[in-house]
């Protein structure tokens, strides 16, 4: 082979490569293989004379200036490296470029190749997504919380800064899980994500944990109240609505927040810190945030009474106690709501405000409901062979229970195991049933009718219901909440609403029930209204059922 046909054949080969080839010489291509041609979408006399950095990404355009640069006056430099280039439709393309400075006919040039790796980034870049972010809200998952948590504690410690650790939980996100669908909640959860995002600095890294649990860590701060109106502005953003199927909703967070390095040096215990500094920010009533306190023994004890309570349920700890419901206008007895307490083994008797947040985080309020459902039975069915029954015992539903799949069999199985006691029990409903046009929960209804059961709406006046709802449900009563009742003898407002709600509760052919009544006052105005029912302290307190029968049985 002679010379020429030497360099034809080399030529032939770079020429047809599947990598590209360049030549720089003064700033400018002056030589580029078909791959070069193709990757960029400029002709080969186009690309002739043409500075590289011209279809170089502007994101690089300044490193790869000054790497040519370097590279020209043969100071030390990277020999490859990966850049983003733009072709002649717009396209953003990775390209992984090498190049060194040659002599070619005694002139100094830039040769070069280059291997477009764009598929091969796109993929890396989509499996990094998918294995950091949330793919509901697009926020950092619970896998680069635990990357990167770490890392931002190692710095911490380090540079000898601080960190603060936000763990948010939405209160009552439960409820309007279980009562309007995964659907609504899956916006509730991706809304919320937005609006904390917005508030947050590009300092600080958001995670959704899971669930309802979303959690802040800020690593550039100089002082606690820096983070407390961080906090306030993040509660201020949630204050606007969040929309659902045309339903608004107002949401509120409970916070909790620890500090490194007071609460803890070991991401493990800032979280946990967080954590309980978070329950007590649920305890002390929602809506509000809590550093984590030391001294907070009450907060850890929450915690401690959480393990209590699967012992206490297996244990039969649970006591159902009665409250009377008497009728307005012949003072009887014509009901009693039973209400769930716990009889803990050193701390007394509790009541629900303490226990029915645990038993709805761990899973446990539809065990509970279906404890004291079995309980009200029992009792009937001593009542009754004792000719003493002649009132229906109401129990209180959980949303937990209402949407558990086999609601309805259950309580049918409850029917044919007590027979006709059925009719003699009223399930107390939340007002979130009414609050969609929900055919599922109108069915159930239907079907708890048929077989013999009453069914009142509890703490009415709360939620979002629409009475168009009210009207389609299989309701016999409405239970006032008791909110409407406290001031009725000196807010004329409250006196209008209460008077209007037992007007339209009468004319849909329901019995209106007023609750929390505690003075006499309250009772005559009740009455002039024509309020059917009333159950508060004036008559009674709630009280163990041995009390109960021998105060309002005997
Ligand atoms: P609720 O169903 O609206 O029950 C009425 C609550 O008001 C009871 O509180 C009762 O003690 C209280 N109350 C009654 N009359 C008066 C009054 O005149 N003044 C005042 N200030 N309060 C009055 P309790 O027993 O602490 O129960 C609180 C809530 O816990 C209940 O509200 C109900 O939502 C829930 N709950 C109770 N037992 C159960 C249960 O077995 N299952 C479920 N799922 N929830 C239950
Ligand atoms: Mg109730
Ligand atoms: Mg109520």
């Amino acid at each position: 082979m002679n010379k020429i046909q030497e360099s034809e054949k080399y030529r032939l080969m770079v020429e047809n490569s599947i990598v590209g080839a360049y030549i720089i010489e003064d700033g400018k291509f002056v030589y580029v293989n078909r791959r070069l041609e193709q990757l960029s979408g400029y002709t080969n006399s186009e690309l002739l004379n043409m500075n590289p950095l011209t279809f170089v990404h502007e994101d690089d355009r300044a490193f790869v200036a000054e790497n040519l640069q370097k590279k020209i006056l043969g100071e030390e430099c990277e020999r490859d490296f990966c850049v983003k280039v733009v072709d002649t439709d717009g396209n953003v393309k990775y390209v992984h470029v090498d190049g060194i400075q040659v002599e070619l006919d005694g002139r100094k040039v830039i040769a070069g190749t280059f291997i477009d790796i764009t598929e091969k980034t796109i993929a890396v870049k989509k499996i990094e997504k998918l294995v950091n972010y949330d793919s509901l809200t697009g926020l950092y998952n619970r896998h680069y919380f635990n990357i990167h948590s770490e890392y931002l504690l190692k710095k911490a410690q380090r540079d000898q800064s601080r960190l603060a650790v936000l763990l948010f939980d939405i209160d009552n996100f439960k409820r309007i899980n279980d009562s309007l669908g995964h659907k609504a909640g899956d916006i509730v959860l991706v809304q919320t994500g937005k609006l904390i995002s917005d508030v947050l600095r590009d300092s600080d890294y958001f995670f959704r944990l899971g669930g309802d649990e979303f959690t802040v860590i800020i690593n550039d701060f100089k002082s606690e109240s820096e983070i407390k109106i961080l906090t306030k502005r993040i509660q201020k953003a949630l204050r606007s609505s969040i929309e659902v199927d045309e339903l608004s909703f107002h949401i509120s967070l409970s916070i909790g927040i620890s500090l490194f390095p007071e609460h803890g040096t070991s991401m493990e215990t800032l979280q946990k810190s967080a954590d309980i500094a978070m329950y007590q920010s649920k305890k002390d009533g929602k809506n509000r945030f809590s550093f984590f306190a030391q001294d907070s023994g009450s907060s850890s004890k929450i915690l401690e009474l959480e393990n209590d309570f699967y012992e206490g349920i297996e244990r039969g700890e649970l006591e159902l106690y009665l409250q009377p419901q008497v009728d307005v206008a012949t003072s009887r007895l014509v009901g009693a709501e039973a209400l769930v307490r716990w009889n803990h083994p050193e701390k007394g008797v509790l009541t629900p405000n303490i226990f029915l947040p645990l038993a709805q985080d761990t899973g446990l309020l539809y065990k509970l409901d279906l404890i004291m459902i079995d309980k009200a039975y029992n009792l009937l069915k001593e009542y009754d062979t004792q000719g003493k029954l002649n009132f229906t015992i109401s129990v209180n539903i959980s949303n937990a229970l209402f949407h558990h799949q086999r609601f309805f069999s259950i309580m049918q199985k409850f029917q044919k195991k007590y027979g006709h006691l059925c009719k003699y029990i009223m399930l107390e409903l939340t007002e979130e049933i009414l609050m969609v046009d929900n055919s599922h929960a109108n069915k159930i209804m239907k079907s708890l009718k048929l077989i013999g059961y009453k069914m009142a709406i509890d703490d009415f006046g709360t939620g979002y219901s629409s009475f168009g709802n009210l009207k389609m449900m299989e309701i016999n009563e409405l239970k006032i909440d008791r909110s409407f009742i406290k001031d009725i003898g000196k807010n004329e407002n409250d006196k209008a609403i209460v008077k209007a709600v037992i007007a339209m509760g009468h004319s849909l052919g329901l019995s209106v029930l007023a609750e929390g009544v505690e003075e006499k006052c309250q009772v005559e105005i009740l009455k002039e209204m024509d309020c059917d029912t009333i159950q508060g302290f004036y008559f009674d307190k709630p009280m163990p059922a041995a009390l109960f029968s021998k105060c309002w049985l005997d």
